[in-house]
C-alpha cells in the first residue's frame, strides 16, 4: 500500500525554501562578488563572521569546498591533517584534499566520531624528518555526521586544541551543523569559534537554505582561500540571490533546529522501544538517529526496499547502517507515522 505522501527521512538537505525565503531572495541588493561587490553577500560575511567570533567570512557554494579551502590554507601540499576515521572530508568529499591541496589524512577510529584529544596527541607528528609526513592540522566536525549527529563535548575541544597548541598545529572545524551543536548543547558559537584557526559552516542543511556554505578565519587566511576558490572557477556574481536566502536561514530557522531535535529522539524512543537493539536513545544528541542492523533480519538495502514501499525514505550508510533524519520538513504527525511503518519492520522477529 503506498502512502499519499512519503516520508523523506534521508537527509536534513532535502528543505526547500519557504516562501518567506524566497522573498529574501527575491528582495536582495546585488552587485558583482569577484568585485567584492555585492552588499548582501558582503553583509552575511561580516554577520556570520561575527557570530563565531572571526575576523572574515568567504562564501562557498558547497561545505566540501569551504573544508578544503580552509584546510588548503593551514596545511601545505606534502603533510598531513589528523581527524577521525568517520569524518566528512575523509569519506565524502571524493579525495579532494588529496586531489586539489595534496594533502593526505591520517585518522583513528573515534566512538561515534567523539574526539579523543588523547589519541591524536599519540598519532600527530609535526613536520620535523625528512621521511615521515608531517602533521599540520586536526580537523574535527561537529555534529558528527555519521556518528549519528552526536555532539563534541566542549571540554574535549578545549583539551584538543591543547594538543593542538603543544605541537604547532592548527585546528580546522567542520561545523556544517554547527547549529545543532549550538542548539542542543547552549554552548555559544562564539566559543566554538575560538577553538579553531578555520571554520566552514552550511546553510543548506538544518537551516533550509538552498545552497550555501561559508569558511571563517582571519583576513589573511580569507584573502588566500578567495584565490583558490576563484582558482577552482568558483567566482560567483550576483550571488546575493543565494546569499539574501542564507541570510533568511541564519536570522530565523537556527532556534527551531530544537524541535527537529525533538522529533528524532521522539522517533529513537519509539523505535527503541520495539528494537532496542537497533536504536541507542542515548546518543540522539540532535537530529540524527542511526539504525544499527546487525542484529536485524533485514540488511540495510532491505530495510529501504520495505521501508520505501511502506512510504518511508531512510538513508543507507553501509550494510548495516542507516540514517534517519529530522529536519523543516518533518512534522509531529510524520514522526509518529514514520514510527508505525518501520517499527514492525525493525522489530526482532
Ligand atoms: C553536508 C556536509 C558537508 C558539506 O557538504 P556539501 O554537500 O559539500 O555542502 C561537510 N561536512 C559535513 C559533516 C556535512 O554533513
Amino acid at each position: 500500500m503506498a502512502a499519499e505522501r512519503l516520508i523523506d527521512l534521508r537527509s536534513d538537505t532535502l528543505t526547500v525554501p519557504t516562501p518567506e525565503m524566497f522573498a529574501a531572495m527575491v528582495s536582495a541588493p546585488l552587485g558583482d562578488d569577484v568585485y567584492e561587490e555585492d552588499p548582501t553577500v558582503n553583509e552575511l560575511q561580516e554577520q556570520v563572521a561575527a557570530m563565531f567570533g572571526h575576523r572574515q567570512g568567504l562564501f562557498t557554494p558547497t561545505g566540501s569546498m569551504s573544508n578544503q579551502l580552509g584546510l588548503r590554507t593551514l596545511v601545505p601540499a606534502g603533510q598531513e591533517v589528523v581527524t577521525d576515521a568517520f569524518a566528512h572530508i575523509v569519506r565524502a568529499e571524493l579525495g579532494g584534499l588529496a586531489a586539489q591541496g595534496g594533502i593526505t589524512t591520517r585518522t583513528y577510529d573515534a566512538l561515534d566520531g567523539l574526539v579523543d584529544p588523547a589519541r591524536v596527541a599519540g598519532i600527530a607528528r609535526p613536520p620535523s624528518s625528512p621521511y615521515l609526513v608531517g602533521t599540520a592540522a586536526i580537523v574535527v566536525e561537529n555534529t558528527h555526521n555519521f556518528g549519528g549527529g552526536r555532539v563534541q563535548p566542549l571540554v574535549a575541544l578545549q583539551e584538543l586544541r591543547a594538543v593542538a597548541d603543544a605541537n604547532g598545529l592548527a585546528m580546522h572545524l567542520d561545523g556544517a551543523r554547527i547549529w545543532n551543536a549550538h542548539v542542543a548543547s547552549g554552548v555559544p558559537l562564539a566559543s566554538y569559534g575560538a577553538l579553531f584557526d578555520t571554520v566552514s559552516v552550511c546553510f543548506s542543511k538544518g537551516l533550509g537554505a538552498p545552497v550555501g556554505s561559508m569558511l571563517l578565519a582571519n583576513e589573511d587566511r580569507i584573502a588566500a582561500a578567495r584565490v583558490l576558490r576563484k582558482r577552482l572557477g568558483a567566482g560567483m556574481r550576483q550571488v546575493g540571490v543565494l546569499a539574501g536566502a542564507a541570510r533568511y536561514a541564519v536570522d530565523h530557522n537556527i532556534a527551531r533546529l530544537a524541535e527537529d531535535h525533538r522529533r528524532a529522539t521522539r522517533l529513537a524512543q519509539l523505535l527503541a522501544a520495539v528494537a532496542p537493539d537497533v536504536v541507542d536513545v542515548t546518543i540522539v544528541d540532535t537530529n540524527i538517529v542511526l539504525l544499527s542492523l546487525r542484529e536485524s533480519r533485514r540488511s540495510a538495502t532491505e530495510l529501504h526496499q520495505a521501508a520505501l514501499s511502506a512510504g518511508v525514505v531512510i538513508s543507507v550508510l553501509g550494510p548495516r547502517e542507516a540514517r534517519l533524519v529530522t529536519y523543516a520538513g518533518i512534522t509531529d504527525q510524520d514522526v509518529e507515522q514514520a514510527a508505525d511503518i518501520l517499527s514492525p519492520l525493525l522489530a526482532p522477529g
